[in-house]
């Protein structure tokens, strides 16, 4: 299928690994320029280059920055000559006890997982409007579905930002011209982080990490965890011009793990 979007600008956030990478690998297959954002250089400029080599016919800008701080937003967009497809994204909240969280915690999950992403939305969506093509996605999590424990920042933070997308993806202003605001919701993805935070718990209870990541697998009905290849497709799918029709919702892809009906 020709996802009908050769030739328009993204911006993936935070995708010099996992998940955003993917989307910007799937949308650099469909002949979409995209500039990439991410905090550490050396795998920004690797992924750069990744990307460019698989399709020599688009543009690869790679911008070096904190995408949760109003500079490395502002320069991520500068770099855009416009943005028509956004992919929010950023790392995510540390795990822990809300006991221990004070407000600066707070603040920072909140600026990290619910204000940037607005702050982006609020930034390119009245373009997108004008122009009659727009796709956001923000990279949330299965956790704004069905709660993770230790992840509470995680889901307050999510959870505050899909409130918001819920009202702004169903303004007519917006909607009616095309221009539409989804989430993907990832379950357990076969990522630095997702590997990162089984080393945590290794650390803290004496078992292997394979040992915890095996565990873990078998838990899922598929018995795998995801990979960013297929979270990327579905990402590209949301932004194409067929997907126009799909707003304001939450797309949950976890394996089948959430054990709802609906
Ligand atoms: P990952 O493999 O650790 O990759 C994170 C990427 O984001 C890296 O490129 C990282 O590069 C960049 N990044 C992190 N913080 C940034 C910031 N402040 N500004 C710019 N770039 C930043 O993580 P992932 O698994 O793809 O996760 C992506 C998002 O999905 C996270 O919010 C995560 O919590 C969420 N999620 C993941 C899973 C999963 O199973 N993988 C499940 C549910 C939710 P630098 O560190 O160099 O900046």
């Amino acid at each position: 299928m020709d996802l009908g979007i050769a030739g328009k600008w993204a911006l993936v956030c935070a995708a010099s690994k996992g998940l955003g990478k993917g989307c910007a690998q799937a949308l650099v297959a469909e002949g979409v320029n995209v500039v990439i954002t991410a905090r550490g250089a050396d795998a920004l400029q690797a992924t750069a280059k990744e990307l460019r080599a698989t399709n020599r016919s688009v543009q690869v800008v790679a911008v070096v920055g904190d995408i949760t701080t109003p500079e490395g937003r502002a320069a991520a967009l500068a770099a855009c000559p416009q943005v028509d497809i956004l992919v929010n994204n950023a790392g995510g909240p540390p795990p822990g006890d809300f006991r221990q969280w004070d407000r600066d915690t707070w603040l920072a999950a909140l600026d990290a997982n619910m204000l940037t992403p607005i702050e982006l939305i609020k930034a390119v969506v009245d373009g997108m409007a004008e122009r009659g093509f727009g796709r956001v996605v923000n990279i949330t999590s299965a956790a704004v579905k069905a709660p993770i424990d230790i992840l509470g920042l995680s889901n307050g933070a999510r959870s505050g930002l899909t409130g918001f997308v819920a009202g702004v993806a169903r303004q007519p202003q917006l909607a009616g011209r095309n221009v539409t605001i989804n989430a993907l919701l990832p379950g357990p993805f076969d990522t630095d982080r997702l590997r990162g935070t089984a080393a945590g718990t290794a650390a803290k209870t004496g078992r292997s990490v394979e040992e915890l990541l095996d565990e873990r697998r078998k838990l899922n009905p598929t018995r795998r965890f995801g990979n960013a290849t297929e979270f990327g497709a579905c990402c590209a799918f949301l932004c194409s011009q067929h997907a126009g029709y799909i707003t304001g919702q939450n797309v949950l892809m976890d394996g089948g793990a959430f054990p709802g009906t609906f």
